[in-house]
């Protein structure tokens, strides 16, 4: 995973570099914003130079939002209104997921309260696969793969849901499964 993510760090400062790319930070869409329930659409090859200031502005904003509140691993494209399947996450390092689809899932679940930055203040109890693989395209095209587990699966699996217009409120497990963070002492 490391040395994934450190290639594509630099795969990521060069396609930046090379494009010219002016950084913004971009007002994330809000529960509630229609465009949160599109479904995306597929980036084409060609696109992909297009796509540079998106994915620096994926970064600057997941990295603004960081800075507010603490959290934000991952953001999906149509959060800041690009009704692109690109997912951009930042933990170790950046790692962009192009056209990312999970293609196995584990039979074991488990539930846990999920955030989003699209609804900051917002808890919701949902259930994911324990492990699941994603396969997407990197920046330079290429063919990936990744086995996911624990809290990177349900992370991809919350952001490819974004990316079919589906928000962790609609996997909420039962009537009881929304919270305040501020009342986090009284449910967990
Ligand atoms: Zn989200």
């Amino acid at each position: 995973m490391s040395i994934r993510l450190y290639f594509d760090f630099r795969q990521i400062q060069y396609f930046l570099r090379r494009n010219y790319v002016v950084m913004a930070v971009r007002d994330i869409l809000l529960l509630g914003n229609s465009g949160l329930y599109e479904v995306c659409l597929p980036v084409a090859q060609e696109e992909l130079a297009g796509l540079t200031g998106t994915v620096e502005d994926l970064h600057d904003t997941l990295m603004d939002f960081r800075a507010r509140y603490g959290a934000g691993r991952a953001i999906a494209a149509p959060q800041i209104g690009v009704t692109k399947r690109l997912v951009y996450m930042n933990i170790d390092g950046p790692v962009v997921f192009i056209n990312p689809v999970i293609d196995v899932k584990s039979a074991k679940t488990y539930e846990l309260w999920d955030d989003c930055m699209s609804f900051p203040d917002l808890l919701v109890k949902v259930r994911r696969h324990s492990s699941c693989r994603v396969i997407y395209r990197d920046l330079g095209w290429k063919k990936c793969s990744l086995m996911l587990s624990d809290s990177l699966a349900e992370l991809l699996q919350h952001e490819c849901d974004h990316l079919d217009g589906i928000l962790a409120v609609a996997r909420a497990v039962d009537s009881r499964a929304f919270a305040l963070k501020s009342q986090s002492a009284f449910f967990k």
